[in-house]
């Protein structure tokens, strides 16, 4: 393909890996797909193509999963600890050598403003590679005190097999270490299957991985659609399925792991209730929600989407509120100056809209965006929107948009907004915003989701579980127990 559509403002060494060839990374080699077939990813700033990918079907899902079996019981399963901590560290410095292309890559394929692509998806990248380098030394077994005398009785951690790693299009090279770092740390290996949107990444952290030593095979990179996906899922050579995305594919794949017994970790979607209490700092609260729902152009699975407002401070906030929404410059990804990138496709734009039809028609008050920014073109733009809603049960109170639209309410009580906050079926994120420490614990305590945020939104840190209850997911990443998710435990019995 031409490099002709590609916009002016890249720099040559992401020029030139954006106009590709992209093939499939399996075994350590660049492969077109079995039959051929290919797709395209677009840019969704201005809608026009990027360059056509490998579109993987169940023959190259053989084949990455044959590899990546290989890789485990050759060269990659015969390193010592310090050497696989070794090369996951100079994966991290690889990614850091090549930041400011990589980060070109996703604002390209995502939209996403370019600093943005740098400062969080490029450098937590590097960060949550370095975490986990240093974990394969630290795997210890315990000792078991059997109450038998005559036996000595020992566990072993052992990396859990082939993994299916399946990612979302909304932080695509960040989605991928957080998958890829703890895999390789358990000393497992990695059948990668990045979002359709956005391949480029993913085939790009592939290539860095061999030039930092990483043995062929271990980390496998398979570019495709759904069917993709599911071929992984279905594939009888894989032990355990990560997998990031909407609650939809979430449950399949769940019910499919459950057949097959595969290990299984989801994490899926939400949305978080951000509460703002009525002795918040209001600078820092409304500062604080504003980037939790509009920041990535609200496409992030904790993005701060239902906004409950003491009803003392409630019209000051939805309009100091409204008012940083309607001075947000929206624009291209490698734009300058641009706070908010599109949204991913047409088809997230259409859904992103059709809420917001909703929203009107549910008797929602629209009190900021709802429509196409200035200067749109023919990307997918859609201005930060704002509704106020009296009805929790209404759809955009309710469910998932994963787009600029927030969604605020005025609340009494702490239990009236903890008892709204709960009845909903996720349970990703929930945030408070006050200066009553007694009320903050109150409402941590009392609010169902994996994480909560006090006065902050969203911060993370590779060291700190990040995952879901309810409907929001399985499991946990970061930390320990993100570890923990590829290992399995053997227990050994020596009678003495
Ligand atoms: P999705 O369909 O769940 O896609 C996530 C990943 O799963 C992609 O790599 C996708 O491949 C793959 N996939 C799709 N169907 C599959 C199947 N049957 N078996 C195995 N893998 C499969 O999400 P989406 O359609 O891109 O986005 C839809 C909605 O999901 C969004 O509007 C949002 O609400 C939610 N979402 C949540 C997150 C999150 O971070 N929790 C991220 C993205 C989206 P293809 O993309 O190639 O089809
Ligand atoms: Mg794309």
């Amino acid at each position: 393909m031409s490099t002709a559509t590609l916009p002016d403002e890249l720099s040559p060494a992401a020029r030139e890996f954006a106009a590709g060839p992209h093939r499939l990374l399996i075994g350590g080699e660049p492969v077109a797909a079995a039959d051929g077939a290919t797709l395209t990813t677009v840019d969704p700033s201005t809608a026009r193509p990027i360059a056509e990918f490998a579109h993987a079907g169940p023959a190259d899902a053989d084949a990455a999963v044959a590899a990546a079996r290989a890789a485990l019981d050759g060269d990659w399963g015969a390193l010592t600890p310090a050497a696989r901590g070794d090369l996951i560290h100079r994966l991290a410095e690889a990614v850091e050598a090549n930041a400011a292309e990589l980060a070109e890559l996703e604002s390209l394929d995502t939209g996403k403003p370019l600093k943005l692509a740098r400062i969080v998806d490029v450098a937590k990248t590097a960060e949550h590679l370095r975490y986990y380098a240093g974990w394969p030394t630290k795997l210890t077994g315990e000792v078991i005190p059997v109450s038998q005398p005559g036996v000595h009785v020992y566990s072993r951690r052992e990396p859990v097999g082939v993994c299916a790693q399946i990612i979302p299009w909304n932080f695509p090279l960040l989605m991928a270490a957080w998958k890829i770092a703890p895999a390789l740390a358990a000393g497992a290996t990695t059948v990668l299957k990045p979002a359709e949107q956005t391949p480029l990444t993913a085939l790009r952290l592939g290539q860095l991985a061999l030039e930092a030593g990483i043995p062929p095979g271990v980390v496998n990179v398979l570019t495709g659609d759904g069917a993709t996906g599911a071929a992984l899922v279905d594939h009888p050579g894989v032990a355990k399925i990560a997998f990031t995305g909407s609650t939809a594919v979430g449950r399949e794949i769940g019910a499919a792991a459950g057949r097959s017994l595969k290990r299984v970790t989801l994490e899926l979607g939400g949305k978080s209730a951000n509460v703002i209490l009525p002795d918040a700092d209001l600078d820092t609260a409304v500062k604080g929600s504003f980037q939790g729902i509009y920041y990535n152009t609200g496409q992030a699975c904790n993005a701060a989407s239902r906004l409950f407002v003491a009803a003392d401070r409630f019209d000051e906030v939805v309009s100091r509120l409204a008012e940083s929404a309607g001075r947000a410059r929206v624009g291209a990804g490698l734009a300058e100056g641009t706070q908010l990138g599109p949204l991913i496709s047409a088809e997230q734009e259409e859904r992103v809209r059709g809420y917001i039809d909703s929203g009107r028609r549910d008797g929602a008050e629209l009190v900021a965006g709802g429509g196409t920014p200035e200067g749109a073109g023919d990307g997918y733009f859609v201005e930060p929107t704002l509704f106020t809603a009296a009805a929790d049960d209404i759809a955009i109170a309710r469910e998932e948009i994963f787009g600029p639209v927030l969604v605020a309410s005025p609340f009494e009580s702490l239990e009236e907004v903890a008892a709204r906050a709960n009845a909903g079926e996720y349970g990703l994120a929930a945030g408070v915003w006050t200066r009553d420490v007694g009320n903050a614990h109150r409402l941590a305590a009392l609010l169902q989701a994996g994480n909560v945020y006090v006065n902050t939104w969203g911060p993370s840190d590779a060291a700190a579980p990040f995952g879901g209850v309810k409907a929001s997911g399985i499991g946990r990443e970061h930390g320990r127990p993100g570890l923990e998710a590829y290992l399995e435990d053997k227990t050994v019995w020596i009678a003495l």
